[in-house]
């Protein structure tokens, strides 16, 4: 079985695991967080599966870009165009899935 079958966000973006969805387009897939760190917790995810968002920057950098601009767009809708955009990457900075995923952190004023 390759990573990419057995991959908890490969499945939410096939539809076979529910999300909400926040935006989808042909490369981009956007749900909101089950465990919301902020008002607005919304994680972003390239269709295609990368393991983190190094692997990411250097097979798709134009992806990269894309999910930056969803998120300014979310954040745009949600809180005058403030957000924080985290990739935790790595078991010991707290990665949990490893289909790469931007943690787009808005709706409210966030502590610093
Ligand atoms: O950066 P990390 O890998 O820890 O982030 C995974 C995130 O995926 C968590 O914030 C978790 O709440 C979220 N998650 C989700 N829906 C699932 C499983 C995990 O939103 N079905």
């Amino acid at each position: 079985m390759s990573e990419s079958q057995d991959c908890l966000f490969c499945k939410i973006i096939a539809g076979e695991i529910p999300s909400t969805k926040v935006y989808e387009d042909e490369t981009a897939y956007a749900f909101k967080d089950i465990n919301p760190k902020a008002k607005v917790h919304v994680l972003i995810v390239p269709r295609r599966h990368y393991a983190n968002v190094a692997e990411l920057a250097k097979a798709d950098p134009a992806e990269l870009a894309h999910i930056a601009e969803v998120a300014q767009s979310i954040a745009d809708k949600e809180f005058h165009g403030a957000y924080r955009l985290v990739f935790n990457t790595g078991l010991d900075a707290g990665q949990t899935v490893f289909h790469v995923h931007a943690h787009v952190l808005t709706g409210e004023k966030l502590d610093e």
